[in-house]
C-alpha cells in the first residue's frame, strides 16, 4: 500500500517567510537547548525579536499546522505551543467537520 500525503494547509501562504524578522538573526537563538537555566533568557530574547515581527501570526499557524517541536515559533515556547496545538486541532477538526456537513447539505439541495 502506497503512502499518501494529505497536505491540507499552504505552508506558505501569503509568503510569510519573506516578512520575518529573524530572517537575518542567530538561528541558535530560536532553537534554545531545553528550558531552563539560560535558555529562558534566550527564550526570552527570541520573543522580543517574534513580538516585532509581521509574519508571527503566519508563523505560529505554520508551526502548529506542521507540528513544529523545537525551538521559538511566533512568539511561542515549545511548552506553549504544546498547549496551543491540542486547541488548535481541536479548533480544526470542529472545522473540517462543518464544511463536510455544508457540503453534504448542499448535495442533497
Ligand atoms: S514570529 Fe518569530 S520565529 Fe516566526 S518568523 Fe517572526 S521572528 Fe521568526
Amino acid at each position: 500500500m502506497a503512502l499518501t500525503w494529505n497536505r491540507t494547509v499552504d505552508w506558505d501562504a501569503d509568503a510569510w517567510r519573506n516578512e520575518a524578522a529573524c530572517r537575518n538573526a542567530e538561528p541558535d537563538l530560536f532553537f534554545p537547548i531545553g528550558s531552563t537555566g539560560l535558555a529562558v533568557d534566550q527564550i526570552d530574547a527570541a520573543k522580543r525579536v517574534c513580538d516585532a515581527c509581521e509574519a508571527s501570526s503566519a508563523c505560529l499557524d505554520f508551526a502548529l499546522a506542521t507540528n513544529q517541536e523545537s525551538g521559538v515559533w511566533g512568539g511561542t515556547s515549545e511548552d506553549e505551543r504544546r498547549k496551543l496545538r491540542k486547541a488548535w486541532l481541536a479548533a480544526r477538526r470542529r472545522n473540517l467537520a462543518e464544511q463536510r456537513e455544508r457540503e453534504m447539505q448542499a448535495e442533497s439541495a
